[in-house]
């Protein structure tokens, strides 16, 4: 016989992720997948990050292998403070490093959010930040967005109507459409949150993975903002996912209640891997490396963007992202995405289905395509595949 363990509210119905059994089919040997952002293992920076694990270990092997600091270790936080510096003002004292940007947005909604708090997010968004939030109780408000991300005067609506506690926000090539949000989109937004007087989220992993035009700055870098904005980077897709270092950015007294929430879950980051990244930031070419990826990268959007282009149903749309990983469609024509995957698997390809980043409302017709992970002649030849699969979803 089975114990049954009382299973906190907070985590009824959030017992399994909807998109796991979509992962469990991608998987299967037959297929390709484009269902998951997993950056290419074949271009890590082996050799360099191999020094650098070599090189903490020789010099600082006892400190890496201790218990560390809860806020992180300096020098970790003075190469984080000094990758925002190139947009924000930071210093080391303002950064709390977090396994990853996953644990930052963790720790954001222990520190935010109450039970039955509102917080707004774009739709669609992405979804594990849904299940941070979700996890601590709080109800989660899509707000409508168009090609240049959230509109304004529906967040004034929405905020309006709901008083949220806080906004989340991914605003350069975003997880899953792929979109950015331009300067005046992001000056609009922030003039909102500022009056409003609303804390802001802003998830910043992929704003580095630009192919082409200028960067923009955060939301968190205009007049004001940075006081009420909790500004999040990730070294995940630009060095290594599994290393699992990130950081948030926060001023004030918040900073502090960070740390108690991050002592709480974690004690401190992974003093080793913190240390390493450290040193690979101070001595290795983190810039060229990044230009290296960017360059495969932009080759297989456009590999993607091709293959697609002109081949969908009038009713379609898809996005041209500028950077980052992913390439988001809706088809539209009464088309179900999620009904659609089984075919889709059996023809060899698999996509995410768009349906679980919509925190309500959801466009069935809507999926997800990550770019980064596979070479252009199969991304061609699979997306030749899944237009078959399209055309006969429509004729049927
Ligand atoms: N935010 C967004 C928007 C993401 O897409 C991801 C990764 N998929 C994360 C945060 C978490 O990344 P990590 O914890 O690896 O930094």
């Amino acid at each position: 016989m089975t114990f049954d363990f009382p299973v906190a509210d907070r985590y009824r119905g959030l017992a399994t992720s909807p998109v796991k059994e979509i992962f469990a089919l991608a998987a299967r040997p037959d297929v390709v997948s484009f269902a998951g952002g997993i950056p290419d293992p074949a271009l890590f920076d082996l050799d360099a990050v191999r020094r650098c694990y070599d090189w903490v270990l020789t010099h600082q092997g006892q400190r890496a292998l201790q218990y560390g600091v809860t806020e992180g270790e300096a020098e970790m936080r003075e190469q984080a403070a000094a990758r925002m510096s190139r947009f924000l003002p930071t210093s080391a004292d303002q950064v709390q490093i977090t396994s990853g940007s996953q644990e930052g947005l963790f720790i954001a909604a222990q520190a935010l959010l109450n039970e039955g708090d509102v917080i707004l997010v774009e739709s669609p968004t992405y979804l594990a930040a849904v299940q941070a939030f979700a996890a601590h109780g709080a109800r989660i408000i899509g707000v409508p967005c168009d090609d240049h991300g959230v509109l304004p005067d529906a967040l004034e609506a929405a905020i309006g109507e709901h008083s949220p506690a806080a906004l989340y926000l991914i605003p350069s090539f975003q997880n899953p459409t792929g979109r950015t949000m331009p300067m005046s989109r992001r000056e609009q937004v922030g003039e909102i949150v500022l009056r409003h007087r609303l804390a802001l989220i802003e998830d910043d992993p992929y704003g580095d993975l630009r192919f082409s035009g200028e960067a923009l700055a955060p939301i968190a870098s205009l007049p004001g903002l940075s006081k009420q904005t909790l500004l999040m980077n990730s070294m995940s897709k630009l060095m290594s996912p599994g290393v699992r270092i990130g950081w948030t950015r926060a001023e004030g007294p918040i900073g502090q209640t960070l740390a108690v929430a991050k002592s709480a879950i974690s004690m401190q980051s992974s003093v080793v891997d913190q240390l390493t990244v450290a040193r690979y930031l101070e001595t290795e070419d983190l810039e060229g490396h990044v230009a290296q990826v960017i360059d495969v990268y932009r080759h297989r959007r456009d590999a993607m963007a091709d293959a697609l282009s002109g081949r969908l149903p009038d009713s379609a749309h898809i996005t041209y992202p500028e950077g980052g990983m992913f390439l988001w469609a809706s088809l539209g024509s009464g088309i179900n995405a999620q009904d659609m995957l089984a075919d889709a698997c059996d023809a060899g390809v698999a996509y995410l289905p768009g349906w679980s980043f919509f925190a309500q409302d959801p466009d069935f017709s809507t999926l997800r395509l990550s770019f980064v992970t596979h070479s252009p002649d199969v991304i061609a030849e699979s997306m030749d595949r899944l237009v078959g699969v399209i055309d006969r979803t429509l004729e049927q």
